[in-house]
């Protein structure tokens, strides 16, 4: 269904990420994978790709960074001769009530998961417009559709996405270009791993009765990047067990 395409994956080499990687790796798609500090991580996803017979790439960069975005985007469009998909995964969290909330602590959260997502799809539509196609799936949260208590800094960036997401299908949709935003619930990831408690309260609050799996994500993200989601653009999926109902 991707052979022959290009895919970039923020935020690839863990959890959501990594699985969105390993899942378009099977539909056939070449991968470049970013990931902001973690080398050894990244590399061995590109192995594990690699022996699924992908070409495989990991890039160091901040996708906070505009500067580093552009220039990112460049050679991965150098290194492999094209860009057909963007998955804009990569994301942070730095949570703590609104009251404590420290400024640094906000800016990291909106630079990383908002200002992020505008830096990779803002260098990565020229070439997109050039070739008249693109799908750009950006990893919102079921929090930027709900809102959570000790999470003003993320449920603000995630909102933000679904604002980005539209308008910018709004904005190429004449050129031939999709954008969706997927909302996932609680998946069993490292950000999950922490939640002790609070963790066992959003467990109750799912009607599926269990935490998501990254594969699941993963999935629709495969939908959404091939020519079967063609007709569909601008629209949040949520993928989290039926909570945000
Ligand atoms: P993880 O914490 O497991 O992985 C985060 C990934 O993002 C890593 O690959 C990390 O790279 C990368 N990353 C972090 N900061 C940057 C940066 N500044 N520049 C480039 N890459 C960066 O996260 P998850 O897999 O759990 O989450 C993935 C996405 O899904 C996020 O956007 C998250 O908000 C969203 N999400 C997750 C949910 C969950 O329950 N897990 C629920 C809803 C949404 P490195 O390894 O190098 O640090």
């Amino acid at each position: 269904m991707l052979r022959g395409k290009t895919a970039l994956v923020t935020g690839g080499s863990r959890g959501i990420g990594k699985a969105i990687c390993l899942r378009l790796a099977k539909e056939g798609a070449k991968i470049a994978l970013i990931y902001a500090r973690n080398q050894e991580a990244a590399e061995a996803v590109c192995r594990e790709l690699e022996a699924l017979g992908a070409e495989a790439r990991a890039y160091l960069c901040d996708v906070a960074d505009y500067a580093a975005c552009k220039a990112v985007t460049e050679q991965v469009k150098a290194d492999f001769g094209s860009l057909d998909v963007l998955v804009n995964n990569a994301g942070v969290t730095a949570d703590g009530l609104l009251m404590t909330m420290k400024e640094s602590q906000y800016d990291l959260v909106m630079d990383t998961d908002l200002k992020g997502a505008f830096n990779m799809i803002r260098h990565a539509t020229p070439i997109f417009v050039r070739q008249r196609s693109g799908k750009i799936i950006n990893i919102s949260s079921v929090i930027g559709l709900r809102g959570n208590a000790g999470q003003a800094n993320y449920a603000a960036a995630k909102a933000g996405l679904l604002g980005l997401s539209k308008s910018v299908a709004k904005e190429l949709a004449p050129r031939g270009i999709c954008c969706n935003a997927i909302a996932p619930g609680f998946i069993e990831t490292d950000m999950t791993a922490g939640l002790g408690e609070h963790g066992q309260k959003l467990l109750e609050s799912i009607p599926l009765g269990r935490v998501g799996l990254p594969e699941e994500v993963a999935e629709l993200v495969a939908f959404l990047s091939g020519p079967g989601s063609d007709y569909i653009t601008g629209q949040v999926i949520a993928v989290d067990g039926g909570m945000s109902m």
